[in-house]
C-alpha cells in the first residue's frame, strides 16, 4: 500500500508548486536558468505529406526547474520576452539547432534527403541587429546551406513594427535562410502582406487544422489559404495535425509539409536516431 508520508508529500510538493509559480517567481527563476542548464531543445518532426519522409524539424524550448519541475512554454516564453531574457536563450537555441542539424545531415550522408530546422524567433530578436550577425556566424561554424535554417516569426510581431522587421527580415533573405510565417490565420492575415514580406513557407495554425476533414467550418478558409500560397510559390506546413483524417484531407487539398502529434511529438535530440535513419537509402 502507498505510505501516507509519501502522499502527503505530494500534496504538499504540488500547493509549494502552486504557490511559487506566481510570474514574478518564475521571472526569478527564469534568470540565470540559462547559465544553470535548465534549458535545453525538443524537435518536432515535419513531414512531407506526399511521401510520408522527413524533412525536417521545429525546434522548441523547454524549461525543468530543479524545484518547480518543467515549465510550459506558453507559461515562461512570454516572460522571456517581456523580460528580453528570450534574446540570449533564443541565440543559444539557434545556435544548438543549426550544430544538432548539421550533425544530423553528416550522420545521414550526401544521398539522403536534406533536413531542415525551424527555430522560433520572437520578435525582441527581431528588433535586435544581433540577428543578422548570429546567423551568419551560426551558418560559418556549422557549414550548413542557409535554406536549411528556417526562422519562424508571427505576423503580430511583425506588424508591430513592420519597417524595422523588414529591415532585418530583407537582411536575413540575402543571407539565404528560409523565413517561416508561425501561427497563419491567427493574426492580421492580410493576404497582400505576405507577398511584401521576404517568407517562403507558411505555417498554418493548428485551430485551423483541428476540423479539417469533417466537413468543419474552416475547411473552406483553409482551400482558400492553400490557393493563394501555390499562387504565390510558398509551401506550407499545417501544424498540429493529430488524425490520419486530416493528413489526408490536406495533402488532397495541396498542402505540402505537416506537423503534430501523428507524426510525432517533440522529443530531445538523441530520441529521434530511429526517425533519422529511417528514409537513408543505403
Ligand atoms: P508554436 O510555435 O506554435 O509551436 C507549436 C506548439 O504546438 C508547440 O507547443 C507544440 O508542442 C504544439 N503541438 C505540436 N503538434 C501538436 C498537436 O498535434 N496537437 C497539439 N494540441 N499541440 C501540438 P509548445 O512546445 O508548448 O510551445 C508553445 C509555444 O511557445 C510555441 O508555439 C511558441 O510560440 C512558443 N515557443 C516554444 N519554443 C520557443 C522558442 O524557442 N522561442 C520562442 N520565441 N518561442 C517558443
Ligand atoms: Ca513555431
Ligand atoms: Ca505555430
Ligand atoms: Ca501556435
Amino acid at each position: 500500500a502507498k505510505g501516507s508520508g509519501r502522499n502527503a508529500y505530494a500534496v504538499f510538493d504540488s500547493s509549494l508548486r502552486e504557490r511559487v509559480r506566481t510570474r514574478m517567481d518564475l521571472e526569478q527563476a527564469l534568470r540565470g536558468a540559462l547559465e544553470r542548464g535548465e534549458l535545453f531543445a525538443t524537435y518536432q518532426p515535419i513531414i512531407d505529406l506526399t511521401t510520408g519522409e522527413l524533412d525536417g524539424f521545429e525546434t522548441l524550448m523547454r524549461w525543468e526547474h530543479p524545484e518547480l519541475g518543467s515549465v510550459s512554454p506558453l507559461q515562461f516564453i512570454p516572460i522571456a520576452e517581456e523580460t528580453g531574457l528570450i534574446v540570449d536563450a533564443g541565440a543559444w537555441l539557434l545556435r544548438e539547432s543549426a550544430h544538432q542539424l548539421a550533425a544530423w545531415r553528416a550522420e545521414r550522408g550526401p544521398d539522403a534527403r536534406p533536413l531542415h530546422v525551424s527555430v522560433n524567433v520572437s520578435v525582441r530578436q527581431l528588433r535586435d541587429r544581433a540577428l543578422v550577425q548570429l546567423v551568419q556566424d551560426v551558418l560559418a561554424e556549422t557549414g550548413l546551406p542557409p535554406e536549411a535554417l528556417w526562422l519562424e516569426i508571427t505576423e503580430s510581431g511583425v506588424m508591430e513594427d513592420l519597417e524595422t522587421a523588414l529591415d532585418t527580415l530583407n537582411a536575413l533573405r540575402d543571407l539565404g535562410v528560409t523565413m517561416a510565417i508561425d501561427d497563419f490565420g491567427t493574426g492580421y492575415s492580410s493576404l497582400s502582406y505576405l507577398n511584401l514580406l521576404p517568407v517562403g513557407i507558411v505555417k498554418l495554425d493548428r485551430s485551423f487544422v483541428s476540423e479539417v476533414g469533417l466537413h468543419g467550418a474552416n475547411e473552406s478558409i483553409v482551400r482558400a489559404v492553400l490557393a493563394m500560397t501555390g499562387a504565390l510559390n510558398l509551401r506550407v506546413v499545417a501544424e498540429g495535425v493529430e488524425t490520419e483524417l486530416q493528413r489526408d484531407w490536406l495533402h488532397e487539398q495541396g498542402c505540402d509539409l505537416g506537423q503534430g502529434w501523428l507524426f510525432g511529438k517533440p522529443l530531445i535530440a538523441t530520441a529521434h536516431a530511429e526517425l533519422i535513419r529511417r528514409d537513408v537509402r543505403v
